[in-house]
Parts: structure tokens; sequence; C-alpha cells
């Protein structure tokens, strides 16, 4: 899972790259004045003994020398020379101290325009008065906030580590007043650059010259991006704590940032005083855009030079550049890449990605509802915003959720010694010479317990309490966003909230998302029963060996939601022998973790650094700095935030918190020279693979992003592992490696991502393409060569073998004895097992993925969600009439239980009178063939539908089609091979979002994609 910020308003990404603290701002007048009186006494103390010799001379001889003035003189210089160069160092070591110097500490003296000074006014991290009055803000406020932030300044240690890499922007050592300090800074200048946008809209209505400064691109749409550049990392730095700090309060205030900064994005994103000023503008540069590509189709048709040696050479290129052209009527020119409509768009100076961005700009303010008329909009505001509250409020109370149960060693009959002693213990009240275990909801207990524990009492109460996780507060405020999203979108004219989303995504509507699920469903259908009675076979057999036949009765052998993951984890123990608490001895974190380090950096050409003293927000997280393996230019940055804690998000993601984007102090000098085609610059590519990867497609991608001048992006991976403890290393299960691969995949697409725009930056792409990099970066996971460098035993040793040399050091109890002895690796025969295991029961576990997209669907598009009812029997109960109790706040697990009992069914809701958990309870027994506890309510603890995620959870399968076809066409064969790795970063990875998902796909499959390989991985 990735998580962004507001995909849809144009602000939800951006940063800054100046290290510039907001202490450190460049000179004011003052400090001006004391420079100057501090030269001149440096210049009388240089003059004084040349005066005093001038004077010794007059007196001797009446009359000054010639050589005294000139000596005087040139001692003056130099000993200005010396002063400059000994102030200067003096003045730059300081600045390095104080961490003032950035990249932009040059921005200050920069001779440049003054049009370039105003502009930089935007850019500037902590704003002075004078900069700030140029946009109205109230400098008052401003000095106030900051002095309330200085004196505020957290007495508790809020970070660790010492040093803060220059490049990177985002702050992780925010207090409360920092926090709130910086917040109304964004908002403040943020709603300055609307005003002035604003502002020109009186230029526009006056008729004054489209495309001609102020109402250019430069002038408009760039100052946006770069504020979006400039911004996404103050934003970060005040919205990520919520997920992470350690401490409560900074956490709730960092809750309230993104509260305002949401509400903020919504207001913003719906400005029709913006929208009126640059709709214009985006139309005119369209009609221009459209006149320089029939230009370009006409001079393809020209009368060619009269002699006939050149004319022939030409004749072949013109044909195919025809040809192409013929092709490319049917599609838009501009949006889908091609050299036609680069070369148009170059004509008025623009890259084809300032063309999508323009689109993307104009096009978000109409999603948003900037064009409608000022009571619709208002409106429109009003539900975004109560929105975007909503699923704040919805993601806290996950984020907080804090049950604790405790379980005797019985209780947890089936579960490891490991596990075991992983958890908090006291003596057992009820008989004190043994232990009773404290057992959290929180993933790295629940899943091994609902695997493993052979108590089925003990499962139930879990698995009860696991999915009526918040329900008493959550279901409110799913359904009621639920509600509130549809009528946004029939206010701005589309038939469901899902119509809505899925205009701009791959899928493009929600027919063809539920036809697709329709389809997968019915392919496994067979399958999924026949994976289910042995299931149910097993659990028979395990009741008769357990309670016998009483008086002929059998005990209840069919399969509960509780009894899942147990018998799938002992089906596949029994079929394919396989043990999985055995094989996580071969998975230590540090070892995995320092393994796959190695096998990404190997494939995608890449360098990674642990950075022991930059600052971080925890003393479990670690930083690293990744570099072109080749050139060593420096790439970015990621965190890693692996253990759980109490308070951080419980799940395992990846934050961009800084976009890779060009710089905007830049934008300027690498698009200048205006008007003239750029040639592609070979920039940093790498030699040894140019001739593989220059296709088209990457000279496109050149063009518009010459390198050098690049913000580095910065992104955190959080997960929820557990720590090594007491010598003992946390052991991974496959699957927790698996997840590992996978978010770290999103960590490369950001880091790897080489786009002009932050809009465009890494996972910033179609949210149903954006997991298919990471998926496709999962199947290393399986392929045996990285499974045997991946692994390595935390106790025994085997002999070295020739690949094993070089390899870093293992953080494994074994390791580290030196010689010819290296980690055991994982046994090939373990291997061929675990590979067996990816296909075991799929058919069951895609369709609980099905029924999860459908339930999102089903919600967010009243068609699908009346097709569902028609098609699978709407046994809907008649108990329409119970009250709802929706008291929020206590996490008394009885008062919880009761309050359940009053929810499980109601009518209140929805449009149209649908209840959402029983329409889940519908689809899970009918799809998922396994029916929903009563009383629980998975849609309360479903994050992603609160989380950008909404009607769009269908993703995760649908971008695996692409994952699968991606892997089969140009891994399988040879997985770890560096020139495949080299080429799926720079045609996959690299673009970001700067092109539609569908071209990056056609480009380096070199067909359209197709869905073989992801149904031949379920055996179909
Ligand atoms: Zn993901």
């Amino acid at each position: 899972m990735t998580i962004e910020a507001s995909d849809a308003g144009g602000n939800g990404a951006s940063a800054v790259v100046s290290a510039a603290a907001s202490d450190g701002v460049p000179d004011s007048r003052d400090a001006v004045n004391a420079r100057k009186s501090r030269w001149s006494a440096v210049l009388d103390w240089a003059r004084s003994p040349w005066l005093a010799l001038r004077t010794e001379y007059l007196q001797m001889n009446g009359s000054t020398p010639w050589f005294v003035p000139a000596l005087s003189g040139s001692a003056i210089v130099v000993a200005l020379l010396g002063t400059v160069v000994v102030v200067r160092a003096y003045r730059r070591r300081q600045d390095v101290q104080k961490g003032r110097v950035g990249i932009n500490a040059s921005a200050g003296t920069d001779p440049a325009a003054a049009q370039r000074t105003r502009r930089a006014a935007y850019r500037t991290r902590a704003p002075d008065a004078e900069r700030l009055s140029e946009f109205g803000q109230d400098s008052e406020v401003e000095r106030s906030i900051s002095q309330h932030a200085r004196t505020e300044r957290s007495e508790k240690r809020l970070s660790v580590g010492h040093t803060c890499p220059k490049h990177i922007a985002f702050r992780v050592d925010m207090s409360v007043a920092d926090i709130k300090a910086e917040t109304q800074r964004i908002i403040a200048e943020e709603r300055a650059l609307a005003e002035h946008i604003s502002s020109l809209y009186e230029l526009v209505r006056g008729g004054a010259p489209l495309l001609k400064p102020p109402l250019d691109f430069d002038h408009t749409f760039q100052l946006w991006a770069d504020m979006e550049a400039k911004h996404a990392a103050r934003r970060s730095s005040v919205t990520f704590p919520s997920f992470v700090s350690p401490h409560s309060d900074i956490r709730a205030a960092s809750v309230e940032a993104q509260r305002e900064l949401a509400k903020l994005d919504v207001e913003l994103s719906s400005r029709a005083d913006v929208y009126r000023v640059l709709r214009p503008i985006a139309d005119e540069y369209e009609i221009q855009l459209r006149d320089a590509l029939r230009r370009q189709r006409s001079s393809l048709h020209a009368p060619v030079a009269s002699r006939e040696s050149r004319r022939e050479q030409l004749r072949h290129k013109r044909e195919s550049i025809l040809e192409q052209a013929a092709h490319d009527q049917d599609y838009d020119d501009f949006g889908r890449q091609t050299p036609l409509g680069a070369q148009a768009a170059a004509a008025l100076g623009l890259t084809l990605e300032h063309v999508r961005y323009m689109r993307f700009t104009v096009r978000d303010l109409e999603r948003h509802g900037a064009h409608l008329d000022d009571q619709l909009r208002e409106r429109l505001v009003d539900l975004r915003t109560r929105i975007a509250d909503l699923c704040i409020e919805y993601q806290r109370n996950l984020n907080e959720e804090n049950t604790r149960l405790w379980f005797s060693a019985e209780e947890l009959a089936g579960m490891s010694p490991t596990f075991l002693e992983g958890l908090r213990s006291r003596p057992n009240p009820a008989k004190p010479e043994e232990l009773e275990f404290e057992v959290t909801l929180k993933y790295p207990h629940y899943f091994p317990i609902m695997k493993h524990c052979s108590v089925e009492e003990t499962r139930r109460i879990l698995e009860k309490l696991f999915h009526s996780r918040c329900v008493p507060e959550n279901v409110f405020l799913l359904e009621e966003t639920v509600r509130l999203r549809d009528e946004a979108a029939k206010l701005l004219g589309y038939p469901s909230h899902a119509a809505f989303v899925l205009e701009m995504r791959m899928a493009n509507s929600p027919e063809n998302v539920e036809a697709f699920l329709h389809r997968l469903s019915k392919r496994l259908d067979k399958a999924a029963h026949a994976e289910l009675s042995e299931l149910r076979r097993l659990k028979r057999k395990d009741n008769l060996e357990r309670y016998g036949v009483l008086l002929g009765l059998e005990p209840d052998n069919e399969i509960r939601m509780w009894d899942l993951r147990y018998y799938m984890t002992k089906y596949e123990e029994q079929q394919l022998q396989i043990d999985h608490t055995k094989i996580a001895e071969y998975f230590p974190l540090e070892r995995v973790l320092s393994n796959m380090l190695d096998i990404y950096q190997e494939l995608l050409g890449l360098r990674f650094v642990h950075l022991t003293q930059g600052q971080r927000w925890h003393e479990d997280v670690r930083l690293f700095e990744v570099r072109d393996a080749q050139n060593a230019a420096l790439l970015g940055y990621f965190y890693l935030d692996l253990h759980p804690r109490e308070g951080k998000y419980g799940h395992a993601a990846v934050w961009p918190l800084q976009p890779s984007c060009v710089r905007p102090s830049k934008v300027q000098e690498t698009t200048a020279p205006r008007g003239k085609v750029a040639t592609p610059s070979t920039g940093t590519s790498h030699v040894h693979h140019a001739s593989e990867t220059a296709t088209n497609a990457l000279q496109l991608n050149a063009m518009h992003s010459a390198d050098g001048e690049r913000q580095v992006p910065v992104a955190a991976m959080v997960a929820n592992l557990s720590k090594s403890s007491g010598g003992r290393p946390s052991l991974l299960r496959h699957e927790e490696v698996v997840t590992l691969f996978h978010e770290f995949g999103h960590v490369m697409h950001h880091l790897c991502s080489k786009p002009r725009f932050a809009r465009f930056s890494g996972t910033r792409v179609e949210r149903d393409f954006v997991e298919a990099p990471s998926q496709m970066l999962e199947n290393w996971c399986w392929d045996r060569q990285a499974l045997e460098r991946l692994s390595g035993h935390y106790e025994r040793l085997a002999p070295r073998t020739p690949r094993d040399d070089g390899q870093s050091e293992s953080a494994g109890a074994g390791a580290g004895t030196g010689g010819a002895l290296v980690p055991e690796p994982l046994p090939s025969t373990l291997i061929e097992r675990l590979q067996q295991t990816r296909r075991c029961l799929i058919a069951l576990q895609t369709r609980r993925q099905i029924v999860l997209a459908l339930f999102d669907q089903a919600l967010h598009h009243a068609p699908t969600r009346e097709k569902l009812e028609r098609e699978y029997g709407a046994d809907r109960r008649n108990s329409r009439s119970r009250s709802r109790s929706r008291a929020s706040g206590h996490r008394n697990s009885q008062q919880q239980q009761q309050q359940q009992q009053q929810l499980s069914s109601s009518s209140e809701m929805l449009v149209d009178g649908i209840d959402t958990a029983e329409l889940l309870a519908l689809l899970q027994r009918r799809i998922g063939l396994v029916p929903m506890t009563p009383g629980t309510h998975m849609g309360a603890s479903f994050g992603h539908l609160m989380s950008g995620y909404d009607a769009q959870y269908y993703g995760y399968l649908w971008s695996e089609v692409y994952a699968c076809d991606m892997y089969a066409q140009a891994f399988a064969d040879q997985p770890l091979d560096p020139k495949a790795g080299y080429r799926y970063r720079q045609l996959v990875l690299a673009p970001g979002g700067s092109r539609g998902a569908n071209e990056i796909l056609h480009d380096f499959l070199g067909r359209e994609p197709h869905e073989d390989a992801f149904f031949r991985l379920r055996g179909l």
C-alpha cells in the first residue's frame, strides 16, 4: 500500500529542497547595516599603518612621494581580500554548523533578474515581512507564530541522530508548536499564491494577450507547480508524525495539521477565481498546440529538398513518420506522448509533461467544482471538507486502537516458544505458578495466532475482536462518508462516486471493474469450492480426533472465519509438508534486509549507504542514502521504520515524504531556450546500457528531465515486524519477506522516478497501476536464486559457496565466525515446497480479495450494488428497525461487544437503505464462501476505503495482471538480470506519473498487456 497526500487536489504532494531552517533567513536590513559598519572598521584598520607612514614622511619631506598612495592602496586591497576570505570562511562554517546552508543557500545572492527574485518569494521557507507583503500576508501574525514556536520549542527529545542530510527538507524534529506554526505558514503561503493568480483575472478580462507574460505558463501554472514542489516536504513534516511519532501530543497536533491541510486542499482545488484565470490560458495553449501539430504534419508533406540523394535519404524516414502520424490521428498526440506531439509542444516552448501538467491542473479544478456556480460549489466544498474530516477520524481511531487480552499458555496451544517469548507475560492469577500472555490485535500477534493456535475458542475470540475493531465509531464514519461521496459525485454530474473516481484510472468505468471482478470470480468458482471442501475435511478430521463421535452427532465441521487461516495453514503444512516456523528460521530480519537491499541494488543499478548519523524520529528508524551505481549521482533518501510501537501506524505502507522533481529555482534555466526543440539529453544515463534502453520513449523522457538540478526524493517505509530481542534475531515468516519486498518496491518507485513536476513524482500514477511495480518485484521472493541469496539460517552454518563471497555480514547468531562457513541458505527441497505454496489455496484467497473489491465498488456505485443483490439473491433480513448506538471513545471490550450486538444491522444508512454489514456479509457468504462472524464488521477497519483507495481496492487485483505480465515477459527466465532490471527502472519506474500507465506498459512490453500470465499463476 502506498500513502499519498490528496491525489485529487493539485497540492497533494510537494516539497522543499532548501535545507534552510526557519531561523536561517537571508540577511535582513539590520544585518546589512551591521555588516557595513564592520567593513568600515576593517578599512580603517588596514589603512592605519599607511596613514601613519604618510604622516611621518610628510613631516620629513613636506610632500607625499608617489609610491605611498600606491602602496597604501594595494595594501588595502590585499587586506580587504584577506579579510573577505577569512570572514566568508568563518560565516560559511557557522552556517554549516547551524545547518543553514542548503542547496538554495546562494539564492539570496544570485544576481538574477528581478522577476526571479519575485518568484523566489514563493520559494522561501521562512518568509520575511518584506517578501510576504508582496502577496498580502499578515506579517504580524507570522512573527507572533514564530515567536510562539521558539518559546515553546519542546524540552522533550523529539528526534535521534545528529544531522539531517542537506537534501532532505523534510523535518523530523517538529514539536507541537512547530507543527502548528508551520501549518499556518503553509496555509498562508498557498492562499497567497492563489490570490496572486486570481489577481490576474483583470488582465484576462481586459483582453491582455494570452501566452505572453504574465499570462503564460511560467507565470501561472509554473508558479503553482513550484509551490507544490516546495511545499510537499513541509507538508510531510507536519502530517507524517501522526503515523509515527512516539509522542501522543505530537501525533494529535499532526492529525490536526492533516485536517487543516485537507481543508485547505478542498478550498484551493475548487477556487473559481483561480479557474477563470487558468482555464482560458490552458485553452489557448490547446489551440496553439493543435495548430503547431497541424503545421508539423503538413511540413511532412512539403516538397523536399532538390538534391536527389538527400531526397532518397529522407524518403524512408518521412514515410515512417507519416505512417506514425496517420496512426496517431486516432490518438491524442499530447496525451499519448508521440514524437509529433513532442515537437508541437516544443514549438511553444513546452514539453509534453508541461502539457500534461496543465491539463491535470485544469481537470483537477473542474473535478472539484471550480467551474460550478457559487451555490453548488459551496455545497461541494462543504461535502469535501466533511469527508476529509471523517477519513482522518477513522484512521486515527484505527491507529489508536489498543485492545489487550490475556491468554494462558494452554489457551495459546500451538504457538511456538519463540512467539510466546516475544509476548509480555505475568503470573496467571488463576494458577500463580504459570504465566499468562498479553495479546494485542496488531498484526504480529493476530496473524500468527490465527494460523497456528489450535484452540478454536482463542481464535474465535480474537477473530471476532479483530473484525470488530472500532466498530462503534468507524462504521458510522464509513457510511456517512459513502453517502457524502455519492452526493458530491452527483453534484458534479457523475452517476456515482465510483464513476467519478474511475474516470481517471486505467479501468475507466465501474462497469469495466465489475466485469473484471466477475470474470475472475467465475473462473475461480470451481477451484474455490474444491479448496473449501478440502478445508472442511481437515476440520472434520480434527474434530473427530479431539471429540470423537458422541451419540452419532458430529460437531460443527463448517469452516468459520476464525478457522480459515488456521486450516489453510494446516492444509499447506500437510499437503506440502511445509512448516513456516522452520522456514522463518532461514529469514532473520537483519540478514533478509541486508540481502534484499543487495538484490535491489544490483537489479536496479543502485547503491545504498546507511547513514548512522542522520536525524530520525525514533531510535529504531534507519536512514539510507541512494546513489546511482554507475556515476554515484545522488538519487534520494529513504527511512525504514520497521518495528511496532504504541500509537504507530499499524500496517505496512510507504510515504513519499519529498517528491522527485526539477528544482523550482532551476526550472527556468532548463526549459530555456524557449521555442527550440530540446535535444534528448544523455545526461547521466549509463553508457553500457544506453543502447538497450534508447527507445523512442526513453528519449522523450530524457527530453523533459534534464538531470542535475533535481530535488531528490525522500520516502519512508513503515512496517510492523517484530524486533530482534535478547540476542535472538527476529525471524520473518515468508509472507513478511514478501511484504518487505513489496513495500520496498514502492520506495524504489518513488526514488527512481524522474519527472519534471512534483505532481507526477514516483507513485503518483493511476491508482490502479500503483501496485503493479511493487507486485512485480514480489516475484523475487519466489525465485530460487533470489531465495538462496535472501535466506540464511539464524543458527546453522554451511560451507560458503562461491556466490556468497563479498556478501555483507549477517546479523544471524551464527554469523561472523569467519572462515569458509556462512549461514545455511534455504535448502532446495524447502524452496520447491515454498514455491508450491504460492498456488496453494489461491482461489479462496483471490476470492477474498474479490469480496473486498466488490464491497468497495458496491458501496460507491449503486448499479453494482443492485446487480449484486439481484445476482446473489437478496436475502436481506427485515430487521431494519434496530437502533444503532454510536457512542465513541470507550474501548472497554465488554461495552464494545454490547454495542456490536446492537449494531449488527440497521437501515438508516446509505442512499438506498442498504446496510453495509449486511452487504459485506452477503458478498462474503456468496463469493468468499465462508460466512462473516455475526456482530463483526470488517468495514470498520478497512482503512483503504478511507485513505485514498475508495472505489479502487480492485486495483490490487487489476494491477497484478500487469505485474504478472511484466514479470513473465522480462524476468521469468533470468530474474536477477541487471540489464532487464535497469530497463525496468528506466521505462517503468523513472517516468513516475508523467506518462499514462497504459503507455508505460506498452513501452516496456512492446505490445498491449494481457491477462494470460495472471491466470496462469492461478492455474487457470
Ligand atoms: Zn502496495
